[in-house]
């Protein structure tokens, strides 16, 4: 992804507080409707089954005060009856004003034609009673009456059981939510944790791994291993860091390698200098030394050189060194190492070569140089420049060292010259 870690770390807090705040509302609208059924069923669902109940009390009440008023003719239980009454019908009158459903309404209506019946039959009855009429059909009134009293009661009962199926709908509604709002709870929790983890595995992915790997590339650089390069992993600034730190340490690489060569190197003649090939010889000794290998050493000096620089003058004598140089250069081989010895002198360093070979070299070079046409080389002497070379190879008599090995080749040079310049001797 091309998001920066900023954006990857606000993306994810995004991402919770949206699904979080989801179900937080639900959660809080589930509770409001937890409430709201809570209060449904203490206001309306068991009020109204209070209501029924104290009908039914007092309705039984004004029949049981009736038979003890009929019984005793104390004038107390009519009281008793009368009030029983008014509180019935007390009761009902709440029970109607608050019904809301057309099924209660009806039913508190039926019940309320019933009552009034029942009302008036208990009347006529008092009135009889208290006129000393017998009632010859005192049996039959009260069968009557009594079953006027059965389908209030009956009725009563069915409003008590519909509002108690309704208040147990509505309690296991209740419980429903309730439950839901306990799950998702849990899953707020758990989605807050994963979301956490996940964000620490994203931290880990894209900062503190690519970090770890920077860090130890760092520390490989700065051990010295210039050629060292961290993954590019992302686009982030952590990528971007990693992509700089490449670019960087590509550079060094680069500057070391110059700065390197430019400490091995002869500036004036492009070859390697001499500093450099002394480090070269003690190894290439050794190695022969150590494996029996041959090795071959080849000095070079340009013939009546201060005479050249006299008559041309210096700036034309470092013209002549470097063209020179180039052709040596073109006559060794990959494996061999030239250097420049001193001023107007050269040396060869030639591994697994033997003396003849290594005559053989020199021989070439040196009739190169004969036939190249330098500048200004009529007005050498001879009318032609030319080298002296003098060769030593390992193994041989008195040679145990580099110093031998240079030396002998030195002596060989001193030869050269001695004899008329112009020639390779060992
Ligand atoms: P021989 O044949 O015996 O070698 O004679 P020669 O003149 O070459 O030797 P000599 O040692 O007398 O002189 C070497 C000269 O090389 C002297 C010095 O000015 C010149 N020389 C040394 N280094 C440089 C250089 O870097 N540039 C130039 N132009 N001349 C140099
Ligand atoms: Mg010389
Ligand atoms: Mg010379």
């Amino acid at each position: 992804m091309g998001l920066n870690i900023r954006q990857k770390i606000l993306l994810a807090f995004i991402f919770v507080l949206l699904v979080s705040s989801g179900a937080v509302f639900m959660i809080y609208n589930n509770s409001a409707r937890i409430t709201q059924l809570a209060s449904l069923i203490i206001n309306e669902d068991l009020k109204n089954i209070l209501n029924a109940e104290k009908m039914l009390q007092y309705l039984l009440h004004t029949d049981w005060a009736l038979s003890k008023y009929q019984l005793t003719r104390i004038p107390t239980w009519r009281n008793t009856i009368y009030k029983s009454q008014r509180q019935f019908k007390k009761f009902l009158r709440y029970s109607r004003e608050k019904a809301v459903r057309e099924r209660e309404k009806t039913a508190l209506a039926k019940i309320k034609k019933l009552y009034r019946r029942y009302a008036n039959q208990l009347e006529n009855q008092i009135k009889r009673f208290e006129q000393g009429l017998i009632d010859a059909n005192l049996q039959q009134y009260l069968r009557t009456q009594e079953s006027v009293v059965e389908d209030i009661i009956k009725e009563l009962e069915q409003l008590i059981a519909f509002n108690t199926g309704r208040l147990e709908e509505r309690l296991a509604q209740a419980k429903t939510l309730k439950s839901l709002n306990q799950r998702l709870s849990v899953g707020v929790v758990l989605l807050v944790t994963l979301t956490s983890a996940l964000l620490v595995f994203v931290l880990n992915q894209t900062i503190l791994s690519p970090i770890k790997r920077l860090m130890e590339g760092v520390r490989k650089f700065a051990n010295g291993d210039f050629a060292t390069q961290v993954p590019v992993t992302s686009q982030d600034e952590i990528g971007e860091l990693s992509a700089n730190f490449n670019v960087m340490a590509k550079n060094i690489k680069h500057d070391r390698q110059k700065l390197t060569a430019l400490t091995i190197m002869d500036e004036k003649t492009g070859l390697f200098n001499f500093r450099h090939f002394k480090l070269a010889i003690i190894e290439e000794m050794k190695r022969a030394e150590r494996y029996n290998r041959h090795l071959g050493l080849v000095m070079i000096d340009i013939d009546h050189f201060k005479h050249y620089n006299d008559t041309n003058g210096h700036p034309m004598g470092d013209l002549l060194l470097k063209e020179l140089s180039n052709i040596l250069k073109e006559t060794v081989r990959e494996t061999d190492l030239l250097a420049r010895f001193g001023g107007e002198e050269f040396i060869i360093l030639l591994p697994e070569t033997s003396r003849d070979q290594a005559v053989k070299l020199s021989e070439n070079l040196r009739s190169r140089v004969k036939n190249h046409v330098f500048p200004m080389e009529e007005k050498q002497p001879g009318k032609d420049l030319t080298v002296s070379v003098g060769v030593a190879a390992y193994p041989s008599r008195k040679i145990d060292s580099p110093d031998t090995l240079l030396e002998k080749a030195d002596q060989a040079l001193y030869r050269a010259k001695k004899r008329g310049r112009n020639r390779v001797c060992i």
